[in-house]
């Protein structure tokens, strides 16, 4: 027995095989560090710190959203004062 919806998984896959991923920004974390996912295969990627992107694994998922409290939180501080940023290293 044949099953359809099995088939067309494959086929975003081989689209960015040919054409290359399409990706879009789904999430700002920080001025220089953003979320981004393919539209066609769902594959998602991260800027990393050196500014390179890497594959959004579960754990720069957790960074991300660390990074973006702390961006949001120092955005607020900004306002009164200066405020050093921590390292994530
Ligand atoms: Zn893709």
């Amino acid at each position: 027995m044949e099953n359809p919806t099995q088939k067309k998984g494959s086929l975003p896959k081989l689209y960015c095989n040919i054409f290359g991923h399409s990706y879009e920004v789904t999430k700002q974390v920080t001025h220089h560090v953003k979320e981004y996912k393919c539209k066609h295969c769902n594959r998602e990627l991260t800027t990393y710190s050196n500014g390179n992107l890497v594959e959004l694994t579960p754990k720069f998922k957790e960074i991300n959203t660390i990074l973006n409290r702390i961006h949001s939180s120092k955005q607020a501080r900004l306002k009164n004062r200066t405020y050093s940023e921590p390292s994530f290293h």
